[in-house]
């Protein structure tokens, strides 16, 4: 995977493009980045890539000359590139768009500040407009590193021994398993005896089903959207079971006060 970041702040990118998973794949040259600026593509004296917004207004926007100049030569070094407008105006980014995009060979990523960008530079020279959320950043920068981010981990290679993306959380529409590591007991707190078990059959069981309650309790939305397999099906009726169970057992506490309040 290549990557161009278009910005005017390459600068930010050094620290990312130095650490951790990214940081690997770029030294073992299992992806390339690199920044290209507007400001490199100016004429005037100051390097200005800034204009105030006709029909007037608050802000500054992106002058479009330099923009596309830049959006232009990063295209003419990948040639193959999906260019990518980070906008909060794009379709959202999710697990799913990660996806298709890893299984490109090149993207170009263009960062706006300010107001945004001239509109016509979006229209001529963007494939694509992705947002990375419903809010709104100073600069396209943290957003265009979330997308290398997300996208990268997804290059076949890149994780190394540190796991495997089919495990994570989205890949298969539920949220991922809880995770633990030593000690067994911490303030009190026990990791679940399966995990120690050795048992790994039974480890896969409860991890299945601990994915699904987890997704069931703090991402409902996910699991309406994605269905149920009969098997998952099965495990929350037994769950639905284990609950009605347990409000037929337990009396209400609190609900019978003492005749005279007491
Ligand atoms: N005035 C614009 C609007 O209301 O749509 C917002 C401009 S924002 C202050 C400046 C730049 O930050 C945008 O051009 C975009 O590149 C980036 N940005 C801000 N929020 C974003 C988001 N949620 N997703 C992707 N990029 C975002």
């Amino acid at each position: 995977m290549d990557y161009i970041v278009v910005t005017i702040f390459p600068e930010m990118f050094s620290p990312f493009w130095d650490h951790g998973i990214v940081g690997r794949a770029i030294k073992e040259g299992k992806i390339t980045a690199g920044a290209v600026t507007p400001r490199d593509f100016t004429e005037d004296r100051h390097r200005t890539t800034d204009d105030r917004p006709f029909g007037g207004g608050m802000g500054m926007v992106m002058k479009p000359e330099p923009l596309a100049g830049t959006i232009r030569f990063a295209k003419s070094r990948l040639p193959e590139a999906q260019s990518i407008l980070l906008t909060p105006q794009g379709r959202p980014f999710d697990q799913q768009m990660a996806v298709s995009l890893a299984s490109l060979g090149a993207l170009i990523l263009v960062c706006g500040r300010y107001e945004g960008v001239d509109e016509r530079v979006g229209e001529s020279l963007i494939d694509l407009e992705v947002s990375v959320g419903d809010y709104v950043l100073t600069g396209g920068e943290l957003a265009a590193m979330i997308v290398m981010d997300a996208v990268t981990r997804l290059v076949p290679g890149t994780l190394g021994g540190e796991g495997s993306a089919q495990e994570d959380s989205f890949s298969n529409g539920l949220l991922e398993y809880a995770q633990y590591t030593r000690p067994r007991i911490f303030e009190g707190q026990k990791v679940p005896e399966v995990l120690c078990s050795g048992n790994h059959k039974a480890i896969e069981a409860w991890r299945r089903e601990n994915a699904l309650i987890r997704t069931f309790l703090k991402r409902r939305d996910l699991l309406i959207k994605r269905g149920l397999k009969p098997e998952e099906r099965k495990i929350l009726q037994k769950w639905y079971r284990d609950i009605e169970q347990l409000l037929k057992d337990q009396p209400l506490s609190g609900s019978d006060p003492l005749p005279g309040g007491q």
